[in-house]
């Protein structure tokens, strides 16, 4: 089956008393066991499972190609069972650029874990190679990478990875598995922060990992879940059941308008440079074309030529972007990294990151255009 079919199919148990069509949400903490103190149907707690949680792992994984899909609380609990699972003493190769909370996350209190962290920059084969001369337990690719949309090779990476027995994870939240499946390009474990575009409207946050039948740490990443405890509400899990079918549509919406602006924006003369794998321009274009099945996601950056004051003017004035962190909702958001990430934050100052929404893609690049004039 195709990946809309599987969206729409996978895990939508029906409601076997009443017919209802859509699924049935059980916020019980607690299920009932029968006189031998067997569980009537499976589960016994919510931390430990829930029907809603049993459905969405089984769409995810079916998503990504996967056999096991493990949800938490959030994309950084996700992250932080991944880097719980490894020892202290182990290394870890993070890319150079990456989701400012990876990175903060290793750095405040992994490496006080201690887990040696090293970063590399992964669109870089040469430098992987070097760097893995000292080897890791563990490689962490997120590709596209925040804020640049930065491209690194997974079948590549997770060759190099693998010749030194390091376990392979892609964050493929800004990829979605619409456009891209790590798993199929020889990576171990997926990661993605669900409060993006698997959730879609801005009204949820969750996280998850997937990986195929006995791959490595996962079995430990399901015990850190049970047992840490960060899961995801019954229902959360609920509204991205509701919201996963809808996955490619939107995405391929998105995405198309993404394109669109993309390419205005790089003809703008104000315009220094738009970070968009979709564009014959960008550095790792011929990469992204190889291992993105046709499209090239919803998010997109670009740096202006008057600095950090006209990248703040613009975001100023632009009327239908809202000012807001996140990504991956129907509606478009745009937002001045370096600000929200703080002092620590290594994005240029002139960069304007934009999550595409679902208006009208002319009516985008109107309020584009008119708050480019005015800045
Ligand atoms: N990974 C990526 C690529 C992200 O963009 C984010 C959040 O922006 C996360 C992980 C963390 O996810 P969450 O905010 O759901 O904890």
């Amino acid at each position: 089956m195709r990946i809309e079919t599987l969206a729409v199919h996978i895990g939508h148990s029906s409601d076997s008393s009443g017919g209802a069509v859509a699924p049935p949400l059980v916020l019980s903490t607690t299920f009932a066991r029968d006189p031998e103190q067997r569980p009537l149907a499976g589960h016994t707690y919510a931390r430990s499972g829930n029907p809603n949680r049993d459905d969405l792992e089984r769409l995810l994984a079916a998503l990504e190609g996967g056999d096991e899909a493990v949800t938490f609380s959030s994309g950084q609990a996700a992250t932080h069972s991944v880097l719980h699972a490894l020892s202290p003493g182990d290394h870890v190769l993070l890319p150079a650029e990456a989701y400012y909370g990876t990175l903060a996350l290793a750095a405040d209190h992994y490496e006080r874990w201690g887990l040696i962290v090293r970063h590399v920059d992964m669109t870089d084969q040469t430098a992987v190679e070097r760097a893995l001369r000292i080897p890791a337990r563990l490689v962490w690719i997120e590709t596209p990478s925040n804020p640049r949309l930065q491209i690194t090779d997974i079948a590549a990476v997770s060759r190099l990875a693998h010749g030194v027995g390091a376990v392979v994870v892609v964050d493929n939240t800004w990829a979605t598995p619409i456009w891209q499946r790590p798993l199929d390009h020889g990576a171990d474990l997926v990661l993605h922060s669900a409060t993006k575009y698997l959730g879609g409207h801005s009204d949820l946050t969750a996280g998850a990992v997937i990986a195929r039948r006995g791959a490595p740490l996962i079995a430990r990443i399901r015990d850190i879940q049970g047992q840490l405890g960060a899961v995801p509400s019954p229902f959360d899990c609920w509204l991205l059941q509701r919201s996963i079918p809808t996955l490619a549509a939107r995405v391929r919406a998105q995405s198309a308008s993404a394109a669109t602006i993309a390419a205005v924006l790089a003809a703008h003369p104000d315009v220094r440079v738009v970070h968009y794998p979709g564009l014959g321009e960008h550095p790792h274009h011929d990469v992204a074309a190889r291992q993105m099945a046709g499209g090239y996601g919803g998010m997109l950056a670009f740096e202006l030529r008057g600095g950090r004051e006209q990248a703040l003017a613009v975001a100023a004035r632009v009327r239908l972007f809202q000012r807001a962190t996140s990504l991956g909702g129907y509606e478009s958001l745009i937002e001045h990294r370096a600000s929200v990430e703080g002092p620590r934050s290594g994005t240029p100052p002139a960069l304007l990151r934009l999550s595409i929404g679902l208006e009208h893609v002319d009516d985008l690049l109107a309020d584009l255009s008119a708050a480019l004039a005015l800045a």
